[in-house]
């Protein structure tokens, strides 16, 4: 393999239901960060059935080219056609790296794909960095150092260790990032882009599988990833019905209710409100942090929000090492206190 060959940072902008989602935004912004230090462009692989028109938003977030695959075969995401899909834009336009959200597609996706391309992916990465690899050189050692290699950093060893993994002997370097954690770039509406329309060829195979029915559930749950304000609660909250004062502060905030995983294994509240590892990342403007101590894997989950605030009866709790503004005391006295003093200074 000729390394040299493989140029530009590519991501796969995934859609749903013919509209792309907003992790192929995100991935973009994080494009441009890493095809700046490598001084390339970025690239996004739009694949699906009828979503030309789609293009258009992704060169106004920062694509740079657009390669469209557009096939009925690509109607419903099916593993088979998409894999081939993706394999043969990377085997054809041959690039540097892939990024691919590590949603529930892009989870099946992308190690199909590395696969069938025979090189490495590294999973569910929170931090994506230009750099030499190896990272250091020992003192007295040859210096090995490869340089401008995609440096993906995950958390390893349920989140009691930071791994930083590379792929320097193969390509495309391929990755799956975390819904949440890149930022996309503002939008520039008619920004200028290339449209490529390529055509893999499908050739239906008895493997692929044959989608009957679609079945959609509602979810009664909010999106807590684009919740501009949340209120959080851990174990410290006591119980579900307890959560009803953390509900009062959410409302006269206008912000939403999350939890920690303790809260979700209690069965206080459903698995879909969790912060964490585990959980979803989010990046809020404003984080209450309520009756949390501040485990490494619920820290993973929230420590970039702009503003966090923690109430902890306990001074020593690592929450406080995270927060902006510590309260410490008992939640039972201090939220509704504060609930109170805000909604009269609203009024
Ligand atoms: P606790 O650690 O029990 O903390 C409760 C806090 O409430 C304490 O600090 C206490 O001082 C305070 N408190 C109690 N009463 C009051 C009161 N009246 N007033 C004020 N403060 C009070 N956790 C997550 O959150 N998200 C994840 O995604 C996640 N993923 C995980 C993945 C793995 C592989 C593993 C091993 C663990 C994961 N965890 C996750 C669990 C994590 O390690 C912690 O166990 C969990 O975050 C603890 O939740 P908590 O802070 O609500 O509870």
């Amino acid at each position: 393999m000729n390394l040299e060959e493989y140029k530009g940072v590519y991501i796969f902008a995934e859609q749903v239901d013919g509209k792309v989602s907003n992790i192929a935004y995100e991935l973009i912004g994080e494009a441009k960060n890493l095809a700046e230090a490598l001084k390339t462009d970025v690239t996004a692989v739009l694949i699906g059935s009828g979503v030309k028109g789609e293009a258009e938003k992704l060169g106004a977030y920062g694509a740079d080219r657009v390669i469209l695959v557009d096939d009925p075969a690509l109607k419903e995401y099916r593993t088979e056609p998409y894999t081939h899909a993706l394999a043969e834009v990377i085997n054809k336009y041959k690039p540097e790296i892939v990024l691919i959200g590590a949603t529930p597609i892009g989870r099946d996706l992308g190690p199909s794909t590395s696969a069938r391309v025979a090189t490495g992916l590294t999973a569910d990465c929170t931090k994506l960095e230009i750099g030499d690899f190896p990272l250091t050189v020992p003192a007295g050692k040859e210096d090995t150092q490869k340089h401008n290699q995609l440096l993906m950093t995950r958390p390893a060893f349920g989140g009691n260790t930071i791994a930083t993994i590379a792929c320097p002997n193969n390509r495309p370097q391929m990755a799956t990032v975390r819904p949440g954690v890149m930022q996309k770039r503002a939008k520039e509406d008619g920004r200028k882009f290339e449209l490529v329309e390529f055509n893999p060829g499908f050739t239906p195979n008895k493997r692929y599988v044959e989608i009957l029915e679609v079945v959609k559930k509602i979810s009664d749950t909010v999106d807590i990833m684009n919740a501009k304000i949340l209120v959080s609660g851990g174990r410290g909250v006591g119980s579900a019905e307890n959560f009803k004062i953390l509900d009062e502060l959410a409302e006269v905030l206008g912000g939403e209710v999350s939890c920690s995983r303790a809260v979700v294994d209690a069965g206080w509240k459903p698995q879909a409100l969790q912060v964490g590892q585990t959980g979803k990342t989010v990046r809020p403007q404003l984080y209450f942090a309520i009756g949390i101590s501040g485990a490494i894997q619920h820290l993973a989950g929230m420590e970039d929000s702009d503003l966090i605030i923690a109430i902890n009866k306990d001074e020593d709790a690592p929450i406080f090492d995270v927060a902006d503004i510590g309260i410490v005391g008992d939640l039972n006295q201090i939220v509704p206190a504060l609930t109170k003093q805000i909604a009269n200074y609203l009024a």
